[in-house]
């Protein structure tokens, strides 16, 4: 039997984070790297969620890597189309199709810590790798609630990431569940197309108008002839998000004009108080992701809607059943519910020099790393968007570039010290992790009087690093190889 393939680099996906991850590696003179991706196609998030309406919720400048800059962005906030030419654009200019393995799963795989290599098992077969980098994003597995009787339903069932586009929406009796970042895109355009529509809302969110326009023809050709413009905005940009940032993880008062906004919102745009009240938030704004629509409350203002808000108990074959016993005809469920949390199927199945996944015996969704990357026990593997990296307050592409630069450096500092691996010591994990939990105590996510998906069953953050992006850029600026247990080519890794 001929030995398996062994590639230096290996990355996990091709989304933004793979895509950038490549890129900043053949930028460093990195090329002996190949990217696994189990669907066909580039775009990760961007090319799973279709439904209509589907759009960037942080603004568009924000959206691009700072080191390839789109001028091009039709809109403040962008497309969801606009944002998967863009992925694709960057496949095309950085040369990196070469790179992509597509329809490759990542079914499982273990360190062996002899060897020094990571052994992989994909559906083409087994596969080693010295690095890998996982980079699967955190929203992939859609959540569906099981509701009894949900099987016995005879219409239509589909999820907002998995939309079903040959189910065409008009004239139906449409239920949709959930009132999150997704729903609230895609409500309007169901809402248009339903005969009825049936909203179950268990929370209201809290949403803000969006100042959404055209970019306008003069903008985009000034960003195009001028780029240090595109920066200059984005800082502009970043920093107001920034100051928003405060009010979620320093003091919560900064946030009551933001509320006060929201609460004006609600007033102009739903004028039945009856409705009004089921549409208030009773939480503090920024506890759950808050939300930028100038098109929401109105849909839900038209006479062919109904919101609900008694939980529900059951569905009949055409049918949903609230626990106060009233049966909502319908013959199409749309689930906006969501994503299972965690959901990185691929850092799940990897089983490290324990023989352990990365959760080990910890309950599900309480997993830590080192500044959200990397795991003790798991020599050589790197996760981009891990544990805390995510954000209530400014694009997630800025914590994914420090990532990016953090593991590029890794991989760098690997070879100019001539590295078989390096694995960060217990102590900076649980030190690292001291840390968040430390800032977290205060923040808008645990007092706000919410639940949401940021926070684990213990009402632990496991989601958000509750501090400035910069904060976290400082963190990751160099790969801190005194918090690393390093292994010479040949030798076996120094436990401690
Ligand atoms: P989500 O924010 O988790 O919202 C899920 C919704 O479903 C919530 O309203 C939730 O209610 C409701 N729900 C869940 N289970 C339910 C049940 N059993 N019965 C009734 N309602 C139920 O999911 P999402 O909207 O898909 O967004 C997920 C994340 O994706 C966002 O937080 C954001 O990070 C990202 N996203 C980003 C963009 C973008 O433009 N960048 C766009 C969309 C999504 P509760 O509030 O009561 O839990």
């Amino acid at each position: 039997m001929t030995d398996p393939e062994t590639l230096p680099v290996v990355i996990v996906g091709a989304g933004f984070s793979g895509l950038g991850m490549a890129i900043r590696l053949k930028q460093a003179g990195i090329h002996d790297f190949a990217i696994l991706e189990r669907a066909s196609r580039v775009g990760g998030t961007w090319r799973e969620n279709t439904y209509p309406g589907c759009a960037c919720d942080v603004p568009s400048l924000l959206y691009s890597f700072s080191f390839a800059p789109n001028p091009n962005w039709s809109r403040i906030y962008s497309p969801a189309s606009e944002i998967q030419a863009y992925l694709l654009r960057l496949v095309r200019n950085y040369d990196l199709e070469r790179h992509i393995r597509f329809d490759s799963d990542l079914r499982g795989g273990r360190w062996n810590d002899s060897r020094g290599c990571w052994e992989l098992a994909t559906n083409h077969g087994p596969l080693n790798a010295t690095v890998v980098i996982s980079a699967t994003g955190p929203l992939i597995e859609p959540s569906i609630p099981t509701l009894p009787g949900l099987d016995s339903f005879t219409g239509t069932v589909f999820h907002s990431s998995r939309w079903n586009h040959d189910h065409n929406l008009k004239g139906r009796q449409i239920a949709v569940i959930g009132t999150g970042a997704s729903a609230i895109q895609f409500i309007p355009a169901v809402q248009r197309r339903a005969k009825h529509m049936t909203l179950f809302q268990r929370t209201a969110p809290w949403v803000l108008p969006k100042l959404d326009r055209s970019t306008g023809l003069l903008q985009r050709e000034f960003l195009r002839r001028v780029p240090p413009l595109n920066h200059l905005l984005r800082g502009g940009v970043s920093a107001v998000a920034e100051t928003y940032g405060l009010g979620l993880y320093v003091d919560q008062r900064l946030l009551l004009p933001m509320e006060a906004l929201g609460r004006r919102h609600l007033r102009r745009e739903v004028p039945d108080p009856e409705l009004r009240h089921k549409l208030q938030p009773n939480f503090r704004l920024g506890c759950k992701r808050t939300l930028f629509s100038n098109t929401y409350y109105r849909a839900l203002t038209r006479a062919n809607v109904s919101v609900v808000t008694e939980t529900i108990r059951e569905v009949h074959a055409n049918a949903i059943v609230t626990q106060d016993g009233t049966e909502h005809e319908v013959d199409t469920i749309v689930f906006g519910t969501g994503f299972k949390i965690p959901s990185g199927p691929a850092i799940e199945r990897l089983l490290g020099r324990d023989g352990q996944t990365v959760l080990g015996n910890r309950a599900s969704a309480d997993i830590e790393a080192h500044l959200g990357t990397t795991f003790a026990g798991f020599p050589n593997l790197f996760m981009i968007v891990g544990p805390n990296t995510g954000l209530g307050h400014n694009s997630l592409l800025h914590m994914i570039e420090s990532q990016i630069a953090y593991v590029r450096d890794a991989i760098k500092t690997m070879r100019a010290l001539d590295l078989g691996a390096v694995e960060v010591s217990r102590e900076a994990q649980r030190r690292s992790n001291r840390y968040i939990q430390r800032h977290s105590q205060n923040t808008v996510w645990l007092r706000g009087g919410c639940e949401s998906w940021y926070l684990n069953a213990d009402g632990k953050n496991t989601s958000l690093w509750p501090r400035s992006t910069f904060s976290y850029r400082w963190r990751t600026r160099r790969f801190d190889t005194d918090n690393y247990h390093l292994r010479p080519v040949s030798a076996r890794v120094q436990r401690g």
